[in-house]
């Protein structure tokens, strides 16, 4: 069958879960077609096998007539992670992406153990899909050979009791594990992907957040990770930050930027903008960490309070405390306003009002998905800010037409970053992934829209020139990596266009040459 057919075929599902389910199955059964498909038609396909489709997927997984594509592993077999690696079917991948001379591959994994599926919850190894899916945007969005990427599900239990009680329900019947015995099963899970494979970037995916700054804090000084609910995050939302001020003409400096919602999202982003601030500005970690403050489920984050978890500490500021987001919007009068709660209208007309009397240009992001989740719409933040607002949301908003001019609402999609960062790793086989790798991946996609697009509300390049982008960001990632030591090879080109024509010659093509 030839691609147009298949698309039509795909159009022709009436239900998004059907879309996702011949999907899954094109890839069992026909891989170089699903790929074509997949990198041909990127935006239109990636919805029905990432988000929002695969939500629904990962919730009904043990119902749905799908066989598992990721690498499962139980907490029962750790001593044993090994060996099922050994086991995995691979591929001839010898020479995915490298010279001939160069024969050593890196894997990309993305692992999950399924506590935090989007705003979904605990789903147990329904996460799988999360895994399965999100690999997908390396391929798609960045050109990663996808014989070389591995979803991964870590079954440490569940504690969701509905899954507990469903007779279909595949995983571990216990509640989850913590503590020492959850940190060994994923040490075991690092040390046996080493032995495995000599090079491995492990993406860390929806892990709850009590799990996933420890883990991240664990691993990454000695191991190509990163954990893309916290710095995937931080680095799109520091980018839509930029580019904004771009618009208003205004410093990094010259913000205060209100959080709602202090977890994995909204602290990942105010330590990259303290990071930005540190680096670029002068200004010590502390000094720039006092341009970000915080509410939770309890109201402003501050120095009183004496229930905050550790990830928390570090803003939690010399001011009085406020419950409500109105009199901390009132008191420490932002200039940006960042929603990372998903509590749904948590951004009232008052609030926007509010934000609206304080800036010229309100910087508002309501990024918390999926959209049922949002704290305001593009509609409202527009109207309740006369149209001065500048905007970016998690999930996607129509446009707004206005004096014959259309408007957009931005999406602050992780997508724009986290692969291209991937890819950049497995070019230069690096060794771990930096702080100044997201700062620089940030820095470069502010720059990408013009200042006639801002104006529109354009501030990120078109999603369906991802392919270019990711190009574009994994040559500036690649060079800033082998610069400071962290990425080896190859022989190093000279220059942003010489490192972008490398990284498009060593991009995934399709239809394959070779059998998958
Ligand atoms: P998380 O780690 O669970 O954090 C959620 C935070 O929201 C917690 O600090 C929680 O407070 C707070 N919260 C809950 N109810 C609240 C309320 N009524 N008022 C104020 N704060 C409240 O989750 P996360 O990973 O940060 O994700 C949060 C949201 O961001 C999700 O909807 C996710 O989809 C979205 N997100 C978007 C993007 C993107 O657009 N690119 C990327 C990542 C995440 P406590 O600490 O007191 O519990
Ligand atoms: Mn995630």
């Amino acid at each position: 069958m030839s691609v147009a057919s298949t698309l039509e075929d795909i159009r022709s599902k009436e239900h998004d879960i059907d879309k996702y389910l011949y999907l899954r199955n094109l890839q069992r059964q026909r891989e170089p077609e699903f790929y074509s498909l997949l990198v041909q038609h990127t935006e239109e396909i990636l919805p029905y096998v990432y988000t929002p489709t695969v939500g629904e997927a990962c919730q009904r997984y043990h119902h749905l007539p799908l066989v598992p594509r990721g690498l499962y592993l139980d907490a029962g077999s750790k001593d044993d992670f090994l060996a099922l690696m050994r086991a995995w079917p691979q591929q001839e991948v010898r020479h995915a992406h490298f010279e001939d001379h160069m024969q050593i591959q890196t894997w990309v994994v993305v692992v999950t153990d399924g506590e935090r599926i989007l705003g979904l919850g605990d789903l147990g190894t329904g996460g799988m899909g999360i895994a399965e899916g999100k690999i997908l945007l390396y391929t798609a969005a960045a050109g990663v050979d996808p014989r070389v990427c591995l979803p991964v599900f870590l079954d440490v239990g569940t504690n969701n009791e509905s899954l507990l009680k469903d007779p279909l329900y595949k995983g571990i019947r216990k509640p989850r594990l913590r503590g020492g015995a959850y940190h060994e099963v994923v040490a075991n899970f690092m040390a046996a992907l080493r032995q495995w494979q000599p090079h491995v970037l492990v993406q860390f995916e929806d892990f709850a957040n009590h799990n996933a700054f420890e883990l991240l804090n664990e691993y990454r000084a000695n191991a190509c990770v990163f954990n893309d609910d916290i710095q995937g995050t931080a680095c799109i939302t520091l980018a839509g930050l930029l580019s904004a001020l771009r618009a208003t003409g205004k410093s990094l400096t010259e913000q205060r930027i209100l959080f709602y919602g202090a977890g994995e999202a909204g602290t990942g982003i105010a330590e990259l903008i303290a990071i930005a601030l540190e680096r670029r500005h002068g200004l010590t970690r502390e000094e720039a960490r006092q341009h970000c403050l915080f509410m939770d489920s309890k109201g402003l984050v501050c120095a009183s309070r004496t229930d905050l978890q550790p990830h928390k500490l570090p803003f939690a500021h010399d001011h009085p405390f406020q419950r409500g987001l109105l009199d901390a919007v009132n008191t420490f009068r932002p200039t940006a306003l960042i929603g990372v709660s998903a509590v749904k209208n948590a951004f009232t007309p008052d609030v926007v009002q509010a934000m609206s009397s304080i800036n010229e240009r309100p910087i508002i992001f309501p990024l918390s998905n999926p959209t049922s989740k949002a704290e305001c719409t593009f509609e409202e933040a527009f109207k309740g800010s006369a149209g001065s607002v500048l905007f970016a949301s998690g999930s996607p908003f129509p446009p707004i037409n206005t004096d014959g001019v259309t408007q957009h609402a931005a999406q602050a999609n992780n997508a724009y970053v986290f692969p291209a960062i991937g890819f950049a790793a497995v070019l230069t086989r690096a060794s771990t992934i930096s702080d100044e790798v997201f700062l620089a991946a940030a820095e470069m996609l502010s720059h990408m829209t013009t200042l006639e697009e801002l104006s529109r509300g354009i501030i990120f390049p078109r999603f369906s020139a991802i392919q270019t982008v990711s190009a574009s960001l994994t040559a500036a990632v690649a060079e800033q990596m082998v610069r400071a030591g962290e990425g080896k090879g190859p022989p190093r080109p000279a220059g942003q266009s010489a490192w972008e024509a490398y990284v498009r010659s060593k991009m995934f093509k399709v239809p394959l040459q070779s059998k998958l």
